[in-house]
């Protein structure tokens, strides 16, 4: 059988644990962290990425946790309807799309993977520093907080690098490779106990970066007595805006607040919700990283944010994670270590290559921006006197082949919003 190491436990490397196990392939994953707690806010999977957890028989657990997402909702800084799209099994899909906590998701994964795998496939307190090739034989080194810091090495056949945005890996692999970038955005996440708004289940996105956006969805049902939802919010600024001000020195809170004081709308008052954030909020700039031209690198290959950060302004980075770590397995169970690498990268790499590209533009922020731009910042009377009904769809609905990434037209297609 063969000996494949994973390192990160985080959304992708355990969704490959499963994955792996189902083909009969007993995988060890190494976690950093030293305990894997349930971080971070709210994340949300695409149809096509609950297609796979359906496939790991996960869905279930996962979903009654969750909320089904109906729509995404776009509306100008005056709060006013511009348009709706249907989502998940409400927009004809087979598959639900759903908005769920992080920690919720990758817990569940967890307790699956332990249950199905035992406690013995998962060491915590390992963090990778680097690998090397010895013959047919992959030696990984990783440091362990086990008193003392000390060395542990680790043979293997293959080794997968799932260990995110910040990936070791990738760079071990790929010293020469591009660093993150940022993309000209500051984004801060929180979450807010509230009665539940619109559908109850819309995803909503209010305004652009140039002026302020938000990004809002529940993430959990009947959270308290009264029934409220937990809600997760996202609001994105230009980073050359937030710089200007004296932001960095205030408090997240008191700034945002300050900041969105005028959306206060019939169907949600911002500011209140930012004020009533019930989680520490998490502020960062937006990072992507621009395609590579290969994951493989002998026995070691990438999957997730470690082979593909991208901007999270299309809901795909988790999804794609998702795909990668299934596509993956379905390869390993297949064919050698290198052709499984080889074959997974074919199918994978170009398809994440457009989706980095695509997601940089900010679209489906465009369908704003345009409404935004067209009406000069007010309020319109009529969406149909700024916006045909055809115009709408196109614009919220991303076509991630008409940007095909081009390794020579690498600065293509940067944020940008007039
Ligand atoms: C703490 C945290 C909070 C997050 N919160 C959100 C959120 O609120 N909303 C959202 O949309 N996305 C969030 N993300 C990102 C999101 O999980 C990923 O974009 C997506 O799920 C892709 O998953 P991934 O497995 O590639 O990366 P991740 O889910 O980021 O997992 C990477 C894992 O690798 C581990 N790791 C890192 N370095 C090493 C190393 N050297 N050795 C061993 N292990 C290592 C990390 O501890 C982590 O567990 C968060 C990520 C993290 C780590």
């Amino acid at each position: 059988m063969k000996n494949i190491v994973i390192v990160g436990g985080g959304i992708s490397g355990l969704t490959l644990a499963l994955a792996l196990h189902l083909k009969g392939i007993n995988a060890k994953v190494f976690e950093a962290a030293p305990k894997i707690k349930p971080l971070g806010v709210g994340i949300n999977l695409q149809s096509y990425a609950v297609e796979i957890l359906h496939k790991l028989g996960v869905l279930d657990r996962i979903a009654h946790q969750a909320i089904l997402t109906q729509e995404m909702a776009f509306f100008n800084r005056q709060g006013q309807q511009i348009h709706a799209l249907p989502l998940g099994r409400y927009g004809g899909h087979p598959y639900p799309q759903i908005s769920v906590h992080r920690g919720v998701l990758q817990q569940t994964l967890l307790e699956v993977a332990k249950e199905r795998l035992g406690d013995q496939f998962l060491f915590t307190g390992h963090s990778f520093i680097s690998a090397a090739q010895e013959g047919r034989c992959l030696r990984a080194n990783f440091l362990t907080a086990a008193g003392e810091k000390t060395i542990c090495q680790v043979e293997c056949d293959a080794l997968i690098g799932a260990d995110g945005i910040h990936s070791r890996v990738y760079r071990s692999a790929f010293p020469e490779g591009p660093p993150l970038r940022e993309v000209g955005v500051q984004m801060w996440r929180g979450m807010t106990v509230a009665p539940c708004f619109l559908t109850g289940a819309t995803m909503a996105r209010v305004g652009v970066p140039s002026h302020g956006k938000l990004v809002i969805y529940p993430v959990k049902n009947n959270v308290n007595a009264q029934g409220d939802q937990l809600i997760n919010w996202v609001a994105e600024i230009d980073s050359e805006i937030y710089k200007k001000t004296e932001a960095p020195a205030l408090q997240h809170k008191e700034y945002l607040v300050d900041f969105f004081a005028s959306r206060k709308f019939d169907w949600i008052n911002i500011p209140e919700l930012i004020g009533q954030s019930v989680a520490p909020i998490i502020s960062m700039p937006m990072m992507d990283r621009d395609p590579v031209e290969r994951w493989q690198s002998g026995c070691i290959t990438l999957i997730g944010d470690a082979a593909h950060p991208m901007a999270p302004v299309g809901s795909n980075g988790a999804g794609q994670a998702l795909l990668d770590a299934y596509s993956l397995s379905v390869r390993l169970a297949e064919d050698s270590v290198e052709e499984a690498f080889r074959a997974y990268e074919n199918e994978r790499r170009p398809l994440t290559s457009n989706i980095v590209m695509t997601d940089r533009q900010g679209i489906p922020d465009q369908l704003i921006d345009i409404v935004d731009r067209r009406t000069g910042g007010r309020a319109f009377a009529k969406i149909e006197e700024v916006l045909s009904p055809e115009e709408a769809v196109r614009w919220a609905t991303p076509d991630y082949q008409a940007r095909p990434w081009d390794s020579k037209n690498q600065g293509a297609g940067l944020l940008t919003h007039a």
